[in-house]
């Protein structure tokens, strides 16, 4: 069976976790507060909704404890992100995985058992470093 998936926020990160998830021909759910942002997935994804996932009710009514892992790349709103994180840990959710804005943003996540944490910018800088370093290793 195909995997289902559900992406809460579609700024740049989300948005490309969402095209991608799609180009391999995942099942995708795409959902932001910005209507607008949602109209621009809505031919992309299996199903685009405008929702303040911060609701429990919204994120019930979507049966979101059926997908098998969902993506909370709420960025700057960290007050969003923490307590859409805790709902989907209450309602059961398998896996999530969330974009952190920062350490004290990251030790919250983990506090409240968000399976694995990212750091995008963080984590892509050290990924191009060492990329580097082992280039020049090679170049040497
Ligand atoms: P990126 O760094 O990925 O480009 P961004 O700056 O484009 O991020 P952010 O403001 O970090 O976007 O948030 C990502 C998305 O999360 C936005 O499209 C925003 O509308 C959405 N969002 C914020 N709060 C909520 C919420 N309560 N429910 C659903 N979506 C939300």
């Amino acid at each position: 069976m195909k995997k289902e998936f559900a992406v809460i926020g579609l700024g740049r990160f989300g948005g490309s976790i969402c095209r991608t998830l799609a180009q391999e021909g995942m099942e995708v759910l795409a959902i932001d507060i910005d209507e607008e942002r949602v109209n621009e997935f809505s031919n992309i994804v299996s199903k685009a909704v405008v929702a303040d996932t911060t609701d429990e009710k919204v994120l019930k009514d979507l049966g979101i404890r059926n997908f098998d892992h969902v993506i909370v790349a709420i960025g700057d709103n960290i007050q969003a992100s923490i307590l859409t994180t805790l709902i989907l840990k209450e309602l059961g959710v398998q896996k999530i995985t969330v974009k952190a804005q920062n350490d004290y943003h990251e030790k919250v996540l983990a506090k409240i058992g968000a399976d694995h944490i990212v750091h995008p910018e963080r984590d892509m800088g050290r990924r191009i470093a060492n990329n580097m370093i082992s280039t020049n290793v090679l170049d040497y």
